[in-house]
C-alpha cells in the first residue's frame, strides 16, 4: 500500500514562462557589477559562469560540489573572475541572489497544481524533494507560500540542506524515514529520468517519470499530465 507521495519541484509542479531563469541571472549579473564597481564588461564572463553552473546543477559529482549552495557558488563566480568582495558586499550580493526569484517567479506546471496537490494530501503523505540551484530551499518555501501550495506538503528535502542531491538515493531515504515509510510504500514523481525516475529507483522507492511534452517515454510508468497520478498509482503500484 503506499503512504507516502513524493515530488520533484522544478519542471514538475513549477516551470519559467519567457525570460525565466535567464533573465533571472541577467539581473543578478547587473547587480554585482553595481555592487562591486564593475566594469560592465564583466557580464559575459558572469553570464559565461552561470552556463558552466547550470552543467553542474545537470550533473552532480565531487567535482562540483562547490554548486551545492548559494554562497559557494558566488565564492567560486567571484573566484573566476578574479575580483574580491568586501563581507558586507558578499551579503548584499547573496540576498539578491538567492531571494531575486520572489520577485520575478516561475508559475504552475500544469493550472491544477493546487488541485492536484489538495486530492493527493487527502490520500497520502505528500513531500517535496528538489535539487535547489540559485534559490535555496528556505526561498523556495517562500515562494511555494506565495503560490499557496506549501500547506499541501508534510515534509521538504532540499539538497541545500540536507546536503544531498537527486540521483543520491539517500535523499529519498531520508524522506521516507521522516514520513514514517518504507521505501516500497512511496511513490516519486519527477520530469528528470536520471535525477526523478532512476535516483528513486535506486532508493527502492516506486517511480513515476513525468513527461508533460511529446517525448518518447524512457520509463515504463509514466504519466503526461499531473492529474494522472492517482490513477498511475493504482495502476502501476497497488495492485
Ligand atoms: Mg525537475
Amino acid at each position: 500500500m503506499i503512504r507516502l507521495v513524493s515530488l520533484d519541484l522544478w519542471e514538475t509542479l513549477i516551470k519559467d514562462e519567457g525570460e525565466g531563469e535567464r533573465g533571472r541571472d541577467e539581473l543578478r549579473a547587473d547587480f554585482i557589477i553595481k555592487t562591486l564597481g564593475l566594469q560592465s564588461s564583466y557580464k559575459d564572463q558572469i553570464m559565461a559562469f552561470f552556463d558552466e553552473l547550470v552543467e553542474a546543477f545537470k550533473h552532480p559529482s565531487i567535482e562540483n560540489e562547490w554548486s551545492v549552495l548559494p554562497e559557494t557558488q558566488i565564492d567560486h563566480l567571484l573566484q573566476r573572475i578574479g575580483v574580491n568582495a568586501k563581507k558586507e558586499d558578499f551579503k548584499k550580493i547573496l540576498s539578491y541572489y538567492t531571494e531575486c526569484i520572489l520577485d520575478y517567479p516561475p508559475v504552475f506546471a500544469e493550472k491544477e497544481v493546487p488541485e492536484v496537490l489538495e486530492n493527493l494530501k487527502k490520500k497520502y503523505k505528500v513531500a517535496l524533494i528538489s535539487n535547489t540551484g540559485r534559490t535555496p530551499g528556505r526561498i523556495l518555501l517562500k515562494l511555494l507560500e506565495n503560490m499557496r501550495i506549501a500547506k499541501y506538503f508534510d515534509f521538504f528535502a532540499f539538497s541545500d540542506e540536507l546536503l544531498l542531491r537527486k540521483p543520491d538515493p539517500a535523499i529519498f531515504g531520508i524522506a521516507c524515514s521522516k514520513m514514517d515509510t518504507l521505501p516500497e510504500e512511496s511513490v516519486h514523481i519527477g520530469d528528470s529520468y536520471n535525477m526523478d525516475y532512476l535516483g528513486a529507483k535506486a532508493a527502492r522507492v516506486n517511480p513515476i517519470l513525468y513527461i508533460p511534452y511529446n517525448e518518447r517515454p524512457k520509463a515504463e510508468v509514466y504519466i503526461k499530465s499531473l492529474v494522472e497520478i492517482e490513477d498511475k498509482i493504482k495502476e502501476a503500484y497497488e495492485n
